[in-house]
């Protein structure tokens, strides 16, 4: 048996074209451009990269954007006065801090993210936003995990009732990922680094999240045949080349779906900021 594979590109295609829409709409019976701004501090090439994707793809759809770019050496002080003017501007509706921080700036990540109005929080990070998704109140959900509900809605996968592990339990991927599917009904079990026997328990599961950064890290013998498996992970080899948590190529022969890597979720985390961007427009217009 040969998994399905689980193509990035056609369900971000079919969210971008929805939000498309709804940005046309916006604009003709609103007259409201929607706008995003990404702040971005110092010269991380990856970063870089990221940032230019998401504004093209702003672009694409008719979303202002706006990138804020701020010198490696920049101060707390600079960077909250930052915030607080994208936080006042009536322009933007969302707001993005491009981690990770310069080192100087690090240890002081959550200080930043909370400075963001939890309305314009369109990365989900906001501890506001956090608890609103663990008590159950969804409002701006962080973009990767919400990527991956997507597409399991998209591509008609029941989660009502299935058991989903989910392999890591970061703050912007695993955690949120667990409580996505709780609200959705699954049956939600976390591993990390110290989980005992993790393969038993992956083998229990009918959705596998893998979320840990470890190269091709899940073999066929940890997955259950037929299993929906989502790949979350990005990992660039010494020869360039990039690959997920999960040994595709093995794993496609006993799983039922499967996320590729590149090709995958990643290309939903974009379209996920996207419509939280959309969504953030809605909400401090009060528009349904
Ligand atoms: P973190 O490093 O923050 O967290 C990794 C998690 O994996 C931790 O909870 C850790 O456990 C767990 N872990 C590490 N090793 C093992 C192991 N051997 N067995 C079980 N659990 C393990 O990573 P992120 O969540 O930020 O990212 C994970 C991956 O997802 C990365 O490859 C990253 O590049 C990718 N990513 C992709 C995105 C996309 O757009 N597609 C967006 C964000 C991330 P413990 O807590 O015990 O240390």
């Amino acid at each position: 048996m040969s998994a399905r594979i689980l193509e990035g590109k056609i369900f971000a295609a079919q969210i971008k074209e929805s939000i498309k829409s709804e940005v046309e709409n916006l604009m003709e019976i609103h007259g409201i451009t929607p706008g995003l701004a990404v702040i971005i501090v110092g010269e991380n090439p990856a970063s870089k990269v990221y940032v230019a994707n998401k504004h093209k793809a702003c672009e694409e759809i008719g979303i202002y954007s706006e990138v804020v770019q701020m010198p490696e050496m920049v101060t707390q002080e600079e960077l909250l006065t930052q915030i607080k003017l994208l936080n006042e501007n009536p322009a933007i509706d969302g707001i993005l801090l491009q981690l990770p921080l310069p080192e100087h700036l690090k240890h002081d990540e959550a200080k930043f993210l909370k400075a963001i109005d939890p309305d314009k929080d369109v990365d989900g990070f906001h501890p506001v936003n956090v608890g609103k998704l663990a008590i159950g109140q969804e409002h701006l959900l962080p973009c990767t995990p919400y990527g991956c509900i997507k597409m399991l809605e998209l591509a008609q996968i029941d989660i009502a009732g299935k058991h989903a592990v989910i392999v890591g339990r970061s703050n912007i991927v695993g955690k949120p990922m667990a409580n996505l599917l709780l609200a959705r009904n699954s049956t939600v079990t976390i591993c990390h680094s110290r989980t005992v026997d993790l393969p038993s328990i992956t083998r229990q599961a009918d959705i596998l999240v893998v979320a840990i950064g470890k190269p091709n890290f899940v073999t066929k013998e940890m997955v259950k045949p037929g299993a929906v498996v989502i790949d979350v992970g990005i990992n660039r080899l010494a020869d360039k080349k990039l690959v997920g948590d999960v040994d595709f190529e093995q794993v496609k022969e006993v799983a039922g779906a499967i996320t590729p890597v590149p090709g995958g979720v990643g290309l939903l985390t974009i379209a996920m900021l996207l419509s939280n961007t959309v969504k953030a427009v809605k909400l401090r217009h009060n528009i349904q």
